[in-house]
């Protein structure tokens, strides 16, 4: 971890872009309380591959930087053209955006093919190559290995190639077990990839939506809280406390070794991040 221990910490939050105007108006509320509570760094807002979401990213980011938060944009490369991310890009430019997370992103079931660039390193590429260093560019790292890699050793392999075409900063896929971050965080150090990597934060909140979302992107629920979530069903009192408790010494547990700050995927919600972060008493 000494790797680490040099960069000081970034807090940071995710949303994901919303869907109506109700749910704008709510999200406007939720980052009002997490201004107050913790005043993160940036909000970070997902984007949909395939187009899904891609005009409510935008938006999403330009009213957050326009309110004088720092927005970044995920983007992500499958599926879409050169000429796509270039007007993209020079949206983000002129709505005054500094940093971008690029990821490669997955296709939606039964749409086409992956498009022009097929990596996040080659993203990472094509946005130095465009934009030289005016965004600061965050990528994805995966401590319990992408589900699609042939092994861990290529992914390693391949996450230093992203670092290698011009990341800043990695961000991780939520992990609840915190040895296979310090791993990771010591094959880096040995492959000589030095960047701030910081631990992604998936607070417990639902434990149906969080069970199905970690069978999605490989993250590993470990027996002693699957079993216990299992046992509170609806109870959600009981999931609210336990899941603050888990996810507060994690993160406790991830500070304290030299972790270089938290992202967390707040689910648009602030009471839950909140909560964590109180407990942790981090001055920001
Ligand atoms: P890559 O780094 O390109 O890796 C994808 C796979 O390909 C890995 O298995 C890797 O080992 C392999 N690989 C990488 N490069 C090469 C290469 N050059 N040659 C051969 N193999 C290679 N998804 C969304 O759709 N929208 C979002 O907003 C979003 N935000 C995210 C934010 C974070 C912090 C994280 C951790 C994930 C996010 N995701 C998002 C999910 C992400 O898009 C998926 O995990 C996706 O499958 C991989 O994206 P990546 O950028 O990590 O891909």
């Amino acid at each position: 971890m000494e790797s680490q221990k040099k960069y000081s910490p970034v807090y940071s939050v995710e949303f994901f872009p919303p869907k109506s105007e109700e749910g704008a108006e709510k999200l406007r509320k939720v980052r009002k309380n997490l201004n107050k509570g913790m005043q993160p760094r940036y909000y970070s807002v997902t984007f949909g591959a395939g187009g899904s979401t891609q005009q409510g990213t935008f938006d999403t980011v330009a009213e957050i930087q326009k309110s004088g938060d720092d927005a970044a944009p995920h983007l992500s490369c499958i599926g879409t053209t050169k000429d796509g991310l270039r007007e993209l890009l020079s949206g983000y430019k002129e709505n005054g955006i500094k940093r971008i997370v690029a990821l490669r992103g997955d296709m939606p079931s039964g749409m086409r093919g992956p498009g022009e660039l097929r990596y996040a390193n080659e993203l990472v590429e094509f946005i130095r190559a465009e934009t030289g260093d005016y965004f600061e560019l965050e990528v994805a790292a995966y401590p319990e290995i992408h589900p699609q890699a042939p092994s861990a050793s290529d992914d390693l392999k391949n996450f230093k190639r992203k670092v290698e075409a011009g990341a800043d900063t990695a961000i991780t896929q939520y992990f609840f077990n915190p040895d296979a971050y310090f791993r990771f965080i010591d094959e880096c150090e040995r492959m000589n990839v030095d960047l701030p990597i910081i631990p992604g934060i998936m607070p417990i909140i639902n434990y149906k939506q969080l069970s199905r979302f970690s069978d999605m992107c490989g993250a590993d629920i470990p027996r002693w809280i699957r079993k216990r979530l299992e046992d509170f069903g609806d109870d959600k009192e009981s999931i609210k406390q336990f899941g603050e408790e888990v996810i507060t010494d994690l993160c406790h547990t991830l500070l304290e070794a030299g972790a270089p700050g938290l992202h967390f995927y707040c689910m648009n919600q602030s009471a839950p991040t909140l909560a964590i972060w109180k407990n942790l008493g981090i001055q920001n």
